[in-house]
């Protein structure tokens, strides 16, 4: 039998080694993990079937392990290209979730800022009108004699002027914020006053029996600068009041338009 096995050996040796690659390749497929399952009974048949069946036979083996793998990597491809999109969507929707967070931000942003520069607005307007409202010179009183009234009392015939009804001693106020310009003895008026108004326009306050204030200095709404008198030419004690476009005699304009256009109640 010696003979007939190495006769054999002889005739199978190209076989053995086909055999011993299909056997290596598929030790290498066993590993990867693909054919474990099948890798045994794909070795049994090698042995003792036809050896021309069994090639054929490992060779459709290879075959559906070949499929497998190549399904088995369309499939690993096509769910990395799920995974792919997924991660592509996920990252557009990121993108789109920021810039609507921003957009929702640069809205509230501009909105804070406009409520911001609305107050500011308000605020200027407030304080400009509050610079624009005046108080009467004298609280409390009325106006005892009218502008442009007529009597020989004045040089110029008529009153350029109003006076209100004070007694001497009484607070007299400056109706706005303004400056000193005027300070001292005024002949007819006596003891004066004249204030340069933030506005531009003048007041002057007259007769007065004492003066708190020198000139230049700055005289804030309703501060009181002097004290009502009988100086100068009077009947008798009150505050003679001037609006004026400008700081002398003879600009005078109507002073109980004057104080109502700056809100006063005269
Ligand atoms: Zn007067």
């Amino acid at each position: 039998m010696a003979f007939t096995r190495a006769t054999g050996k002889h005739r199978r040796a190209s076989r053995t080694a086909r055999t011993t690659r299909n056997l290596a390749g598929i030790a290498t497929l066993a590993a990867s993990g693909v054919v474990a399952s099948v890798a045994s009974p794909a070795l049994a048949a090698t042995d003792e079937s036809a050896p021309h069946d069994t090639g054929l036979q490992q060779a459709v083996v290879m075959g559906d392990e070949l499929a497998g793998r190549i399904e088995a990597q369309a499939d690993a491809q096509q769910a990395a290209a799920e995974a792919t999109a997924a991660r592509a969507k996920a990252e557009a929707e990121a993108v789109r979730l920021a810039d609507a967070a921003k957009k929702r931000a640069d809205e509230a942003k501009k909105k804070a800022d406009e409520e911001r520069a609305a107050k500011v607005r308000a605020a200027r307007e407030a304080e400009r009108k509050l610079l624009n409202t005046f108080v009467a010179p004298v609280t409390g009183s009325y106006v005892s004699t009218g502008y442009k009234a007529s009597s020989g009392l004045w040089s110029s015939g008529s009153h350029t002027g109003i006076d209100f009804h004070a007694a001497s001693g009484t607070s007299v106020h400056a109706v706005g914020a303004g400056t000193v310009v005027e300070a001292g003895w005024g002949g007819a008026y006596g003891n004066n006053i004249v204030l340069r108004m933030n506005d531009g326009t003048y007041t002057q306050y007259g007769h007065l029996s004492s003066i708190g204030v020198t000139v230049g200095q700055s005289v804030s709404r309703g501060e009181q600068i002097a004290l009502s008198g009988n100086t100068g030419n009077t009947t008798g004690p009150h505050l003679h009041f001037e609006a004026r476009t400008g700081p002398d005699y003879g600009s005078d304009i109507d002073p109980i338009a004057y104080l109502r256009a700056h809100g006063v109640s005269v």
